[in-house]
């Protein structure tokens, strides 16, 4: 018996055509649960944090506990492909690959099912809540992932842009930290005849954003980088007789540590309540949307060099971090983990664009390299 990959690229496919928006992946959950059972699984829990499950193969024996982690969220993104198992839901569609990550840890629960482990054990782990950040907090935070205390966890990334097949790894920072702040400022409407009468923030509004601007830093090569993204604004009311009386402007920010994004986020807090002081605006500040700096440990990272090795895969060093924010970072703050991308062809349109879809040819090399994992963790004595 073998691995089907022609079951599995037909899961990815009726993933791909129902996809599901962070935190609503119940019928994702569904398929997956479905799936996976078929494979003998120790022990299942569903509901974790939301719609995650958590499934595991236990030798009964002593020896390490690995975590392997997927996605089971789509994004708000209209999908502009035309194949047969394009999205059925407006406005939803797969454009991150998490229906291929699944599958790929779907394949895994294969190949675990065929390859009795040993020693030790192993647990899948299917995240909801990714794309905003919610999903990784709120497995860990689940009482019954306290009882797990896994000695390596890891997770991987389809990469656009990369040749298809290629792992790609780094030691250290692999995805950049991210924070989002909304700066909410409070004036006083008043006749749009007579502003001088109000406190108007569409000045504050201009200089914040352009202020806050001058902080970016966007070489990803360098160590201090910083990225500022005006990503919305709102101001006033679509009321012609009345001057604005509010405003808020919502940034993305992004560092390659926790401690670089930390200060960038006190510069800003700190120039914009220079400039409501100059206005007499109130200021009040909010956040959204955190992710952790992904901290790959190189132990864990030498494992997945190894894999790739054994596997006969191609393996490429990334010489900086990616910019995008992945909420693995919360997995790898606390356990000895590593993330790592998979090269899914150089032409394939971007993470995120509208004709964006994840290569079948994948589920084979990542259910491979999670595979050799396995074996360089749990066949050393
Ligand atoms: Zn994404
Ligand atoms: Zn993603």
């Amino acid at each position: 018996m073998s691995i089907n990959f022609e079951q599995l690229k037909k899961l990815r496919r009726e993933i791909h055509a129902d996809p599901e928006l962070s935190g609503r992946e119940s019928k994702t959950a569904d398929k997956v649960l479905e799936f996976i059972r078929q494979y003998n699984p120790d022990d299942i829990l569903t509901q974790v944090g939301g719609q995650g499950i958590i499934a595991t193969w236990d030798s009964g024996k002593p020896g390490k506990e690995i975590l392997f982690r997927a996605e089971l969220d789509a994004l708000p993104i209209e999908e502009i492909n035309t194949f047969n198992y394009k999205s059925t839901r407006q406005g939803v569609s797969h454009k991150c690959g998490h229906d291929g990550h699944s599958t790929i840890l779907c394949g895994l629960a294969q190949h675990l099912n065929l390859n009795k482990l040993k020693q030790g054990k192993v647990r899948l782990v299917f995240q909801p809540a990714e794309e905003n950040g919610e999903g990784a907090k709120a497995i860990i935070a689940d009482k019954v992932f306290s009882k797990f205390s896994p000695d390596f966890v890891f997770a991987l990334h389809n990469l656009p842009g990369y040749p298809l097949h290629d792992i790609v790894v780094k030691d250290g920072t692999f995805t950049a930290a991210v924070n989002s702040i909304i700066i909410n400022l409070n004036g006083k409407t008043s006749h749009a005849a007579e502003p001088e009468l109000g406190f108007n923030p569409a000045l504050a509004v201009s200089e914040i954003t352009k202020a806050s601007l001058t902080l970016a830093n966007n070489f990803p090569e360098k160590s201090d980088m910083s990225v500022v993204t005006p990503v919305f604004m709102e101001m006033g009311s679509k009321d012609y007789g009345i001057s604005a009386g509010k405003a808020s402007v919502h940034l993305t920010l992004r560092c390659w540590n926790d401690e670089n994004l930390k200060k960038l986020e006190d510069q800003i807090t700190q120039l914009s309540e220079e400039v409501a002081r100059k206005y007499s605006l109130k200021v009040t500040f909010e956040y959204t949307q955190t992710f952790h700096a992904n901290m790959n440990a190189s132990s864990a990272t030498d494992i997945v060099r190894s894999s790739a090795k054994n596997k006969k895969m191609t393996l490429v060093e990334r010489p900086y971090p990616f910019k995008w924010g992945e909420d693995f970072g919360l997995f790898t703050a606390r356990y000895e983990g590593c993330m790592f991308g998979l090269g899914a062809g150089i032409n394939l349109p971007a993470l995120h664009n509208p004709d964006y879809d994840f290569p079948d040819e994948l589920i084979e090399s990542g259910v491979k390299v999670f595979s050799g994992i396995i074996d360089e963790i749990l066949s050393a004595n």
